[in-house]
């Protein structure tokens, strides 16, 4: 492999960081850039889009630094869609239960002795399971009131794989000389562009529909590798206080990730005020509109600057309450509760003592602030990086 990258590429999300580079590399305080790409999950708010337009008339035509838009859909349609099985994070609630909670117990009547080994089944010294206290090694002997409850989880993150980091790979490699491969049937569809989704079969449901495989086309292509040793520098906006996202997992045998900024020891702090002087005032977060990483300053700031885009996201919550084949609720607040009545106007830990099922998994900081660090195709909030592999 060359020494040299072919392209350097900025991944721009049109947030604090990437504009930031962009305008760096604009003003020639770092080296040339030969394109910045975009990935648009076809939900950011109006104004992360006239943003976007205005740094491309201001900052990049005039630089010679082409903006390369890419897309895989619209997410918003996308996981609505009963033939295309795809979905958004989401805040999920299982089935209300009664339940009751241990108040007093002791030691197992039987001296089982079973605690002592901690269950451990492959000990062949460990007595039998007991049959009265059933390997606890205890039992209870005063419950508490029954109360109704509901088990609350999250559903995995996989649309930055998908809507961001997977077409911003397919990009790259054309840019870099990759060859798209001649059309061929599509297996899934036989070549249709119609089919009984797999899932949809699986509960019985054989409504055929478009194919999500070829998108309905009949046909598949796919950008293939590009040349051997010929590669590109990835630019990535993460900022001196974003320190723990890096990683270069998202690295592949074309593509080599860069951060400029922790370079220069730039903070997102310096960044604002860095654009601020270059009059570049107010930049947004960008996010999806229903992003359920949104904390209540988040959805707040939605539903008192922009009232279109926040009636979109109370639709979108509703509709995307139940699915097919689902046993929970999904929602886009972290309450689970319905976004037009989940209390975003609550800002103390405090206030949200009121014996709700959720002031136990209520995380003060997540709720009023959101997931701190935006949305990046590079890095997901639980802090695992993505893997580029794959996204070929
Ligand atoms: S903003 Fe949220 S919903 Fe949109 S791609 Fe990123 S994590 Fe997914
Ligand atoms: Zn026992
Ligand atoms: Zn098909």
């Amino acid at each position: 492999m060359s020494d040299t990258p072919a392209l350097r590429l900025l991944s721009l999300g049109a947030g604090v960081q990437s504009t930031t580079l962009l305008l760096l590399a604009a003003e020639g305080r770092l080296p040339k850039l030969d394109g910045a790409i975009f990935a648009d999950t076809g939900w950011e708010p109006d104004a992360v889009y006239e943003h976007l337009d205005r740094l491309e008339e201001k900052i990049a035509k005039p630089a010679g630094i082409p903006i390369y838009r890419v897309s895989t859909g619209r997410i918003q349609d996308d996981v609505l869609d009963p033939d295309k099985q795809r979905s958004l994070p989401a805040h999920t609630a299982g089935p209300w239960y009664e339940k009751r909670d241990p108040i007093e117990h002791e030691i197992c009547p039987e001296a089982c002795g079973w605690a002592e080994f901690n269950g451990d089944k492959n000990d062949d010294d460990a007595p039998e399971e007991c049959a009265t206290c059933h390997g606890a090694g205890y039992v209870v002997t005063k419950w508490g009131p029954p109360y109704k409850t509901r088990d609350l989880g999250m559903l995995n993150r996989r649309c930055t794989q998908t809507y961001k980091l997977t077409p911003i790979m397919r990009q790259t490699r054309l840019l870099l000389g990759a060859q798209t491969s001649d059309p061929k049937p599509c297996r899934y569809c036989d070549g249709t562009g119609e089919r009984i989704a797999p899932w949809r079969a699986k509960r019985g449901d054989h409504t055929p529909g478009p194919c999500s495989v070829c998108n309905a086309t009949g046909v598949l292509t796919r950008v293939n590798q590009p040349p051997k040793g010929v590669w590109a520098e990835t630019w990535i906006g993460f900022s001196t206080d974003e320190i723990g996202r890096v990683s270069d997992r998202g690295d592949t045998r074309y593509s080599k990730s860069k951060h400029p900024l922790l370079d220069l020891k730039m903070s997102r702090t310096q960044c604002e005020s860095y654009l601020k002087h270059r009059g570049w005032t107010s930049v947004e977060k960008s996010a999806c509109i229903g992003c359920p990483f949104h904390g209540n300053a988040e959805w707040r700031r939605l539903r008192d600057t922009d009232p279109e885009a926040w009636a979109e996201a109370v639709r979108f919550d509703k509709a995307y309450r139940t699915g097919p084949g689902l046993r929970h609720e999904r929602f886009l607040h972290i309450s689970r509760l319905p976004l037009d009545q989940a209390p975003i106007d609550r800002i103390r830990p405090s206030e949200w003592q009121q014996g709700d099922f959720f002031d136990a998994v209520y995380d003060a900081e997540l709720a009023e602030n959101g997931d701190p660090d935006g949305c990046s195709p590079w890095a997901c909030r639980s802090g695992a990086p993505v893997d580029a592999s794959d996204a070929a």
